[in-house]
């Protein structure tokens, strides 16, 4: 039987981290979350053009995955046959300069799911989370919808997929409302074993300065990854951003439950008033708490056996250069 201590930090003390670069394909977006200022409507919108790419690539070389974070194409705009091209170029692209892509760009159908997974070692998608608070931040987001988002992750595991997915937590939602969507994420963990990490991301207000979070949002949040780690298969990564955490309370997140702070590049995208910590700052406070921050690949080992041949010899000759990353 397994121990407490191994239920509640099934890693040990090791806390992983992916040396990452993000590149947008397109900021335009045909849904409207209510919290997004990362979107822009389309006909505003900005498209990443392939040498603006490729000097983003050889400007971090240290980056082993490449976050392809697009804005939504809707399934039935003539747009999304070109949008689409751009994501398997962009993928492509991250791999002959001798990275791992790893897409996140919403609903997919069956067809493009699988082409994607071809070229990427994982995917992502957030669930976001279960409940009317959802619904409200929702209503002009279609595919936001839980039953489309539920239907990806159930289509990624038919397709045998690693997938990231995770919660976006602190927007008015009720705790059984958490542990539900906990429950949901477990079940289909079960099913398919593919859900290799589930984020749990703090909601934080936009605005030019960061708005840190307050005690009280930190010891709620801290309950919830107790939950979390409860409730998921103790295979599954449990992942915070660690530039929406104070860094001097990230020490108790890890206590909780997180083993993993996810790609790390030297901004954020979707929350830029929030500074990355260097890798160095991190490790630093880590260490005094007791904690060693070690680098990983956009697809967590456990899930190496899953991929493409390509893609698991790509993976075996980045994971040599690991050891180097500070
Ligand atoms: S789907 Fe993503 S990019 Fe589009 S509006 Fe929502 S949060 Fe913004």
């Amino acid at each position: 039987m397994k121990s407490d201590s191994f239920r509640a930090r099934p890693f040990g003390r090791c806390v992983t981290w992916s040396p990452s670069l993000t590149l947008v394909p397109t900021n335009g977006c045909f849904n409207a979350c209510s919290y997004c200022s990362f979107r822009r409507i389309p006909g505003q919108e900005q498209v990443l053009e392939p040498a603006a790419a490729a000097a983003g690539l050889a400007a971090r070389p240290e980056a082993l995955e490449v976050l392809l974070l697009s804005g939504e194409v809707h399934p039935a705009s003539q747009e999304r046959p070109a949008w689409f091209a751009r994501l398997l170029a962009l993928s492509r692209l991250a791999l002959a300069s001798g990275r791992l892509p790893h897409t996140n760009a919403g609903p997919l159908s069956l067809r493009e799911m699988a082409a994607l997974g071809r070229l990427n070692p994982s995917l992502g998608l957030m669930l976001e989370g279960f409940g009317p608070a959802y619904d409200a931040l929702h209503a002009h987001a279609p595919s936001k919808r839980l039953s489309v988002r539920l239907g990806q992750l159930e289509q990624a595991g038919r397709l045998g997929i690693p997938f990231t997915t995770g919660l976006l937590l602190g927007v008015g939602e009720r705790r059984s409302e958490r542990l539900e969507a906990l429950e949901w994420l477990a079940a289909l963990q079960r099913r398919w074993g593919h859900i290799q990490e589930v984020i749990l991301q703090p909601w934080r207000p936009d605005g030019e300065q960061a708005t840190p979070l307050s005690p009280g949002e930190q010891a709620d949040l801290l309950g919830l990854i107790s939950d979390a780690r409860a409730i998921l298969p103790p295979e599954v990564h449990l992942q915070t951003p660690p530039n929406l955490w104070p860094l001097s309370a990230l020490p108790a997140a890890l206590a909780a439950g997180i083993d993993d702070l996810g790609g790390i590049d030297t901004g954020d995208v979707i929350n830029p008033a929030y500074p990355q910590p260097s890798s160095q700052a991190l490790s630093a406070v880590l260490a005094e708490a007791g904690w060693q921050l070690t680098p990983r690949l956009c697809v967590h080992r456990g899930w190496w056996s899953w991929l493409p041949r390509p893609l698991a010899g790509q993976a075996r000759v980045l994971a040599s250069r690991l050891a180097a990353v500070g």
